[in-house]
């Protein structure tokens, strides 16, 4: 078989399967181990046709799969890789490029710092920032945390108690301590109880992980300010809503962050992975990470990308972006971010209007947070019946010491008939 019919083949099957997505069990329906011991426990001698892979895949390895894809995905932060993105990640792989110097892959570092300059534009970010591309928000974090400790020598890393996990694991890395800060009644970082004693960084988020809330940015820039301590802004998943002028209310005090993660893989319908991040202090990233050894010494005088975060190789991961930036444009952006929204808010109402359930907190973006009436056990059992069912998968958290069903909208794929289904099925189950 040649790389031809297989690749025809394989698009194929992406194709259908993203034309039957959702009508697959959205939580893969299988117990631990149970795919793994379905497949050989050693590899073949001999080589086998790529055909037998694309068979292994459906007959095996789908039934193990839990459909991101899926519009009914609706637990953590639902994402959708889109098909522009899709394409882009075929040709990335096929120009296999490693670009840790601009001369190793030129237009790779070249489109990256395009790409990241077409975001900030689309999504009203200042205009002289460095922007570049990390695996994941993790992965940015302890980069803008590095830098951090670098530029002003503290030890404590401060963030609010809805900050999320990433920061504690940054944290532990690099050898800084952490300090949480109490939130508000909106579950928002209380800035007049800010201690900056010892602080290396601050880092405020714009759409928490539990329920999406926002920090007060602004008040939290100006105690920064105030102690020279770096103001890191954690937006993975809200920073995407950018793009419509109407969810700009949540950016105010973001121009005077020293650093910003957006991930284009939870909201900005690019594939996994593309995290991108921002620095208004690019020397300090460089300070941080720069290390040239005689083997990676060149004569342009030009930046290389891994002069600005821990990874040497890198992938070609600005090509999906710049591919769902041109195919969608900012309208086409825009009309998906309003419609997850739109839908998001149709599912509260109904929430709202039903005797017995209730909305748990403030509905900022494409999160509902919400509850069934009585004890935790009751809705945690609601929980694990619908996820078991197939028909939607959602995720929980804890809100004021309740168990709270969490409902994310991200798929583009996701329509108001899933939306309908999901909430049928969660009031048959209750
Ligand atoms: C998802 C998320 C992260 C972690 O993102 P990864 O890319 O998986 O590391 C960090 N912060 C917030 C607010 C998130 O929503």
């Amino acid at each position: 078989m040649s790389f031809r019919e297989d690749g025809a083949a394989a698009l194929e099957w992406a194709a259908r399967y993203l034309e039957r997505v959702g009508e697959l069990p959205v939580l893969a329906q299988v117990e631990p181990g149970e795919i793994r011991e379905r497949l050989p426990a050693s590899p073949p001698e001999q080589g086998e046709p790529f055909v037998n892979v694309l068979r292994d895949l459906d007959e095996i390895l789908l039934p193990g799969m839990t459909h991101w894809q899926s519009p009914r995905f609706f637990a953590y932060f639902a994402n959708s890789a889109s098909e522009p993105g899709i394409l882009a990640e075929l040709l990335a792989a096929t120009l296999n490029s490693v670009a840790f110097l601009w001369r190793t892959a030129p237009a790779s570092t070249e489109l990256e710092l395009l790409t990241l300059d077409w975001a900030a534009q689309l999504l009203g970010l200042p205009e002289a920032w460095h922007g570049h591309i990390e695996d994941t928000a993790s992965t940015s974090t302890i980069a803008a945390l590095a830098a951090a400790r670098e530029a002003n020598g503290g030890s404590v890393v401060v963030c609010s108690e809805h900050a999320h996990s990433s920061v504690d694991k940054a944290a532990r890395l690099l050898g800084l301590e952490v300090r949480k800060i109490p939130c508000d009644d909106d579950f928002a970082l209380r800035p007049e109880a800010l201690d900056l004693t010892d602080a290396a960084a601050v880092v405020a988020t714009v759409g928490t992980t539990s329920i999406a809330s926002v920090d007060p940015v602004a008040a939290v820039a100006d105690a920064c300010a105030r102690s020279g301590v770096w103001l890191h802004v954690d937006a993975a998943y809200a920073g995407s809503a950018w793009v419509c002028p109407e969810f700009r209310w949540s950016q105010s005090g973001v121009e005077r962050a020293d650093s910003l993660v957006v991930n284009a893989h939870k909201w900005l319908f690019t594939p996994m992975d593309c995290s991108l991040l921002w620095t208004s202090r690019p020397e300090d990233l460089r300070r941080a990470f720069s290390l040239v050894p005689e083997y990676l010494r060149t004569s342009e005088a030009v930046d290389s990308l891994s002069d600005y975060g821990p990874a040497l190789g890198r992938r070609f991961r600005s090509l999906k972006l710049w591919a769902v930036l041109r195919c969608y444009g900012r309208e086409g952006l825009q009309a998906r971010i309003r419609e997850a929204v739109r839908l998001a808010e149709l599912f509260e109402s109904w929430v709202e209007a039903e005797p017995g359930w209730e909305v748990c907190a403030p509905r900022h973006f494409s999160l509902v947070c919400f509850r069934r009436e009585g004890s935790d056990e009751e809705n945690e059992g609601i929980l694990e019946r619908v996820n078991r069912s197939g028909e939607l998968f959602i995720s929980h958290t804890r809100v004021a010491d309740r168990y709270v069903l969490r409902l994310a909208i991200g798929s583009d794929r996701t329509a108001e008939v899933d939306i309908a289904r999901a909430w049928e099925a969660l009031r048959s189950t209750a």
